[in-house]
């Protein structure tokens, strides 16, 4: 059936991608190179004295914002015993929802943007000088400095929490506008920590839209462009060398024979495009890469199999861009991913909230791990990928596990009811 058709029904189904090329054939037109993410990872090492001095909870990683992969046995029997069908394979949650300081995959993309421009800033005014240790970042002269300068961002809950946590932390004003989707307990959790949340009764690409304009003109006021943003898409894509490393430890190295196939939840594009990139370049054709949306809100998938990306939203196929599942609430993706994607993607699959909330709930009764909604978009992806295509026995897949951490006790209570409904 067409594409559009199962879309506008809200069926859950994989697509699998049919530009998706070889890897050497995808990366030689490709404008974004491994160099750039080598760079962005040096960047990330050089803050990590600023990090260990400013947020202590970053010692155990040396002070890099890093997060375990762990294997979820029981987790995979339950999908087998429900679905009853074998995943070839093992089966690894990658636990994103545990990033220091902001709790989900926005700590590593909207913290290394607002690192960058920080950077960038104190370079400008002479407060780096050559081999100077990034613990400075964290004193009363470099916060001064920061005062003189503002960052704003336009946000479904996450992106904002991660900008603004990070940006008052050295200094900067913040400002967040929110889309109708973001959470109360993350508004009110900004607004202690000094920032500025402006509310929105629309969806996020109207908040990034009223954002962008305000901020536009002050030449002391850095936008961080959900929609747009090469920096943002670098330092996910770090995620991938990081990732390369802790496969190691375990003893695992993709081959041809041994696929890594990765399941990545899907709101604006970046998140998922950069790690999914950024995995590319370090296994080529052995890294399979697949995104994960609501059936509510399929915007990168619906971009690609339109091949019209940005220039075309859900609701012009007639759907409502409501989900519980706050962090994927995005009608119109990225102008930017979803091009640099289209020869490296694999697939998009579709997921309804009713099965994101009772993964949620089998999460937590199977391996004790509690989850947002958003992070379980991609759970259903080693069963939808080898239901469709042949999966080898020696397949590692991990699910990227991309929130929660943060969620109080008293929402993921709710979280967990919904799930056992
Ligand atoms: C933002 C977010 C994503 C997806 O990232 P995008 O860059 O918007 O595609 C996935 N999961 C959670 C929990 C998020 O907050």
């Amino acid at each position: 059936m067409d594409v559009i058709e199962r879309l506008k029904k809200e069926e859950e189904f994989l697509w699998q991608n049919p530009k998706k090329l070889p890897f050497s054939k995808a990366q030689a037109d490709c404008p974004v190179k491994i160099e750039e993410i080598r760079e962005a990872e040096e960047r990330l090492r050089r803050f990590a004295a600023y990090f260990l001095s400013a947020f202590p909870e970053t010692e155990r990683t040396g002070g890099l914002l890093e997060s375990e992969l762990r294997s979820i046995p029981r987790m995979k029997k339950r999908l087998e015993k429900e679905s009853g069908r074998e995943i070839p394979g093992e089966l690894y949650l990658k636990l994103d929802s545990d990033l220091p300081v902001s709790g989900s995959i926005k700590a590593r993309g909207g913290i290394y943007e607002v690192l960058f421009t920080a950077e960038k800033i104190a370079r400008e005014n002479g407060f780096l000088p050559e081999g100077v240790s990034y613990d400075c970042f964290d004193t009363k002269q470099f916060r001064d400095l920061f005062a003189g300068y503002s960052i704003a961002v336009g946000s479904t809950g996450n992106l904002g929490l991660s900008i603004g946590i990070m940006s008052a932390k050295l200094g900067f004003r913040v400002t967040v506008h929110m889309s109708r989707d973001a959470r109360q307990w993350k508004k009110d959790l900004l607004r202690k920590k000094g920032v500025t949340v402006v509310e929105y009764d629309s969806d996020y690409s109207t908040a990034v839209k009223e954002g962008r304009e305000k901020a536009k003109g002050d030449p002391f006021c850095h936008f961080v462009d959900d929609e747009n943003s090469r920096t943002l898409f670098l330092g996910y894509s770090v995620a991938a060398l990081r990732l390369e490393a802790q496969l190691r430890e375990k003893g695992i190295v993709p081959d041809p024979a041994h696929p890594l196939c990765v399941y990545l939840p899907c709101g604006v594009g970046g998140g998922p495009g950069g790690v999914a990139f950024g995995l590319k370049q370090v296994f080529g054709d052995s890294a399979r890469c697949y995104f994960a949306e609501p059936t509510h809100s399929p915007s990168m998938l619906l971009g690609l199999a339109t091949g019209r990306h940005d220039q075309i939203a859900v609701s012009e196929i007639g759907l409502d861009n409501r989900t519980v599942a706050d962090g994927l609430a995005v009608g119109r993706p990225s102008r930017f991913v979803g091009r640099v994607m289209e020869p490296f993607l694999d697939g998009v699959f579709t997921v309804s909230d009713q099965r994101m909330l009772r993964l949620l709930t089998a999460l937590s009764d199977e391996e004790k791990i509690r989850l947002e909604p958003s992070a379980l978009a991609g759970m259903p992806g080693p069963l939808l990928v080898s239901g469709e295509s042949p999966v080898p026995e020696g397949a590692t897949h991990v699910v990227w596990a991309t929130g929660g951490g943060m969620v109080p006790p008293e929402e993921m209570e709710k979280y967990l009811e919904a799930g056992r409904m």
